[in-house]
């Protein structure tokens, strides 16, 4: 493979000798080559603790910060050349962009603090979107956030229409976290380029909607599906109540067709830690091998959905803004 300023200009299958001005590294007969991964979903700012929401809501701006940094030197060593950080606090990742320089880190497509309701899922990362590369909107409640339900819409149908549109108008990706079943069908109207989680949680289970898997398919709506876990960690008890269900809908959701892309919500708690992809259980999980299903999630796929990850050739103009000044955050008792 001849590389030259950092960019692969041939690949030589002939054995042909390299140019006379070539750096030869030889990695030897077993080596091998695989593209950088793409992370889709991480929040790097967040430190996979059993109080994760505890220490990014509350912790000083330098301690979160600094969780970042490793968390993204952490990543860039397991191979990830890309992640897409869907909810950080005070844009600390777009500082984190500019402060270590991008040989110590993967490429960090951010979205800044989510879109929330007023106390509703991850509400203590406040925050309205300037200057990020995707906006991410938390259209149903979560697990982590007691003043939030998992089961239910935290926007109507004409805010999320409007949400996407003003995205879109402003070169930005949308990306939609749902849980409940009753929100897919609404970010599916609305538009989102990605769904994150796409758990169809009910009351009772996980309740699959077909004609809405249909129509991410018939869309091509990408999906994020976070199944980054650590081998032996037990689950968080609203996953634990439902896994055969949950395992039950992802090879339903591969059997479909839909593009999926690796998304490990890395950071948010010690199941899902890791800090990188943990790609072997993603492809157990569905009865995959992990070469087939994990590797083309995290490199092919990915690459492929660029424009929905993020939108094409967007970068955000350099700009200066007053952010408002952080107001202290007090939490509700964990549930
Ligand atoms: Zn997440």
């Amino acid at each position: 493979m001849l590389v030259e300023d950092g960019v692969i200009r041939d690949v030589d299958f002939t054995g042909a000798p390299p140019p006379q001005h070539a750096t030869v590294t030889d990695f030897g007969q077993d080596g091998w080559l695989l593209p950088g991964l793409v992370d889709a979903h991480v929040h790097l700012c967040w430190d996979a603790g059993t109080d994760a929401v505890a220490h990014v809501a509350a912790g000083d701006r330098d301690t979160v910060l600094e969780t970042a940094r490793a968390s993204a030197a952490t990543a860039l060593r397991a191979g990830i050349t890309t992640v897409r950080d869907l909810g950080d606090r005070d844009y600390l990742t777009l500082e984190l962009r500019d402060l270590v320089p991008p040989t110590e880190r993967p490429e960090i497509v951010a979205a800044g603090p989510p879109i929330t309701t007023r106390g509703g899922h991850c509400h203590f990362l406040g925050g309205e979107t300037e200057g990020a590369d995707v906006v991410r909107v938390m259209a149903s409640g979560g697990n982590l956030t007691p003043s939030s339900s998992p089961l239910q819409q935290q926007y109507g149908r004409s805010d999320l229409r409007l949400v996407v549109a003003e995205a879109h108008r402003l070169g930005l990706a949308a990306a939609a976290h749902v849980h409940a079943a009753e929100a897919i069908g609404d970010v599916i109207d609305a538009g989102f380029d990605t769904i994150e989680h796409f758990a169809f949680f009910t009351a009772e289970g996980v309740g699959l909607r077909p004609e809405l898997l249909d129509e991410v398919v018939r869309r091509g709506i990408v999906i994020s599906l976070t199944l980054g876990m650590v081998p032996g960690s037990p689950p968080p008890p609203a996953v634990a109540a439902r896994i055969e269900a949950m395992q039950d809908l992802v090879g339903k959701v591969i059997a479909s067709g839909a593009r999926v892309v690796a998304g490990t919500d890395a950071g948010i708690e010690p199941y899902i830690k890791g800090r990188h992809p943990q790609l072997g259980e993603l492809g157990q999980c569905i009865g995959q091998d992990v070469v087939g299903f994990g590797l083309r999630s995290a490199t092919a796929v990915a690459a492929e959905a660029d424009g929905r990850l993020r939108a094409p050739l967007h970068r955000a103009p350099a700009r200066t803004c007053d952010r408002p000044e952080r107001q202290p955050v007090s939490l509700p008792p964990r549930l």
